[in-house]
């Protein structure tokens, strides 16, 4: 396997390893020439950005299509569009987040100036994962071009037709020395994170997360892992159904589950239980029809292995609703499993599929044990009417972020910070989060030489004595 690259001539040749040290050169000299610092040449970038996802809109809903039969719908509303806004918003508030910022300075230094100034790391890397191709990739990707560093993006090889469309138009609207697309599998990848970079984000697992903070480790390079996990959804008998099983579903179907804070399990009681499968067949066929595989709003699972690897889900508790799997089409049916335990296989790791497994808890206490025995979450989802619920949860349950009465949705408030804990990952991004992200806080004293200021603070001057100690 050979890689492709799109380096700075945007030839896509085909190339080695020793191609990604060149492209490092070429990124690294325009970088230390100061090329992508300049704000005016940051809204410029941005502002292509922006260009390329108008221009292109067919082209990138096709590619998502390929990858996942994503629905124009799904492809618009959260990716694209949910890409192109971020641009937007950025585009609007860097002047404000690129000004140095003054924080408040104690009486010693009335004098004096004290600065924060916002620096560009250098080179960043960022790798994207499949299931959201567009969107994991490109906001960080836009992110740290806002923060004014040359950037290397890596899509995932998994969704190829939407990594070979990024791949052909960034460099159609970007500078070329500055950012640059580089495809390829584990074995180009893992060359990749030998070079050296000033900051990596990575989207993806939390196993080849490890992978990714070791390499980074050789050149104590920072980094952000955003990463998945088992997002559980607690709903007690005071919401109203049918609202909480629509906002559930809604989570899980979206993209056939393969969303990092999809709801991955439910815990609530038998009774509660009842209700939302009773509530879940009628939503899902006015969703969907008879047919449900028939709809065109369905995505299809990834690839062959992903199949295999959900499909075999299946197997844990009973069916009560969906069940249904066609191999040739990737496409498992929205199914919802009760009679589950703890120790099965579909709540031994992240589900990322349409299967929705449910364990029966007692008390909310009992919820909080149940998820805190396990790995911290990305995504905690309370549905509850009552506010002591709320936040005894919200107090006893550490996650990545939390969403009360509806899922997902938590992301799309740009003044929260996205991002995981623990094995869910590290650093966190969303509007401004993002820049600051790829952003080197640089802490600035500058001393006013006025002589009265020197007179105030003599005491730090040799000979010490006793007085000069005390004040
Ligand atoms: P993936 O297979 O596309 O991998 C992600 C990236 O890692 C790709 O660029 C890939 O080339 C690279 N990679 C894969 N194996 C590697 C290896 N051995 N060495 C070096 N690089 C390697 O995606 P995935 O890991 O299947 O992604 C799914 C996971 O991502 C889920 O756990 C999901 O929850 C998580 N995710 C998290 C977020 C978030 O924002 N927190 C968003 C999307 C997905």
């Amino acid at each position: 396997l050979c890689c492709l690259i799109i380096g700075s001539d945007g030839s896509g040749s085909s190339t080695s390893a020793t191609r990604y040290s060149e492209i490092l050169g070429t990124a690294r000299k325009a970088f230390l020439q100061g090329k992508p610092k300049s704000v005016e040449f940051r809204k410029k970038q941005l502002r292509q950005l922006h260009k390329l996802y108008e221009e292109n809109e067919d082209a990138l809903v096709a590619a998502l299509a390929t990858d996942l039969r994503k629905s124009r719908h799904e492809a618009l509303v959260a990716e694209i569009c949910y890409a192109k806004n971020d641009v937007a918003n950025t585009l609007m508030h860097l002047k404000e987040w690129v000004a140095p910022e003054k924080p408040p300075k104690g009486i010693m230094f009335l004098l004096d100036d004290v600065s924060i100034y916002k620096e560009p790391y250098g080179v960043a890397l960022v790798m994207g994962a499949w299931n959201y191709p567009i969107t994991v990739a490109l906001i960080p990707f836009a992110g740290a071009i806002a923060a004014g560093n040359c950037v290397v993006l890596k899509p995932s090889e998994v969704s190829a037709a939407t990594a070979k469309v990024l791949a052909d138009l960034i460099p159609k609207y970007l500078d070329k020395e500055c950012y640059h697309v580089v495809l390829g599998g584990v074995p180009e990848t893992t060359e990749l994170l030998k070079e050296r970079f000033d900051y990596i984000f990575y989207t993806g697992s939390t196993a080849v997360g490890k992978i990714v903070r070791a390499a980074a480790n050789e050149y104590l390079t920072p980094v952000t892992l955003e990463l998945g996990g088992k997002s559980p959804v607690f709903i007690d008998d005071t919401v109203d159904m049918e609202i909480a099983t629509r906002r559930i579903l809604w989570g899980k179907c979206m993209n056939a589950g393969q969303t990092c804070v999809a709801p991955d399990y439910i815990l609530c009681t038998k009774e509660v239980q009842d209700k939302f499968v009773e509530n879940a067949k009628k939503v899902l066929r006015k969703w969907y029809g008879d047919n449900w595989k028939n709809s065109p709003d369905l995505c299809r699972i990834v690839n062959d292995r992903h199949f295999q690897r959900v499909i075999k889900l299946i197997k844990s508790g009973k069916v009560a609703v969906g069940g249904d799997s066609d191999a040739s089409e990737k496409y498992i049916s929205p199914t919802i499993l009760i009679d589950v335990k703890g120790t099965d296989p579909v709540m031994a790791e992240e589900i990322f599929g349409p299967i929705l497994p449910i364990i029966n808890i007692r008390s909310a206490s009992e919820a909080a044990s149940f998820i805190t025995s396990r790995e911290k979450p990305l995504a905690f989802y309370i549905f509850t009417e009552n506010s002591a619920t709320r936040k005894y949860l919200l107090e006893n349950v550490s996650s990545g972020g939390v969403c009360c009465n509806d899922t997902i949705l938590h992301l799309s408030v740009e003044t929260l910070p996205f991002g995981g804990v623990g094995y869910s990952g590290m650093g966190a991004y969303n509007g401004k989060y993002t820049f600051d992200t790829f952003t080197h806080t640089k802490g600035c004293l500058a001393r006013s030489m006025n002589p009265l200021g020197e007179k105030l603070a003599a005491g730090r001057y040799p000979p010490y004595n006793e007085k000069k100690t005390k004040s």
